[in-house]
């Protein structure tokens, strides 16, 4: 799926929306769940709409962020050992959305 079509229904269990905030480098994983019960978007949000309205908070900088999606290792399935750390890897990163609120 295109980033550009995805909403945030789309996200399955291990799929991440990746934001990352190109004034001050911060980035991190956002779960599925993260974004609609911490940062109460709805389902139908479509991921691309939450650049715009991600603030930072490390630098408190607004309307700077880049999302995209790291969907849970089907890209890198041929290699079963190698999604298995891309997996621990993500999962170690993931901060559950602190970093990040919505305004506006
Ligand atoms: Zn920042």
């Amino acid at each position: 799926m295109p980033l550009y079509a995805a909403r945030i229904e789309d996200l399955g269990p291990g799929d991440f929306v990746q934001v990352r905030c190109i004034a001050c480098g911060h980035d991190e994983l956002i779960p599925k769940s993260s974004l609609l019960h911490g940062l109460r978007l709805p389902p139908t949000t479509l991921v691309l709409d939450l650049e715009p309205r991600l603030r930072c908070r490390e630098c408190d900088v607004r309307n700077k962020a880049i999302v995209s999606i790291r969907w849970a290792a089907g890209g890198e399935r041929r290699n079963g050992s190698k999604s298995s750390r891309a997996e621990r890897y993500l999962r170690s990163r993931v901060q559950q959305g602190a970093r990040f609120s919505i305004w506006g």
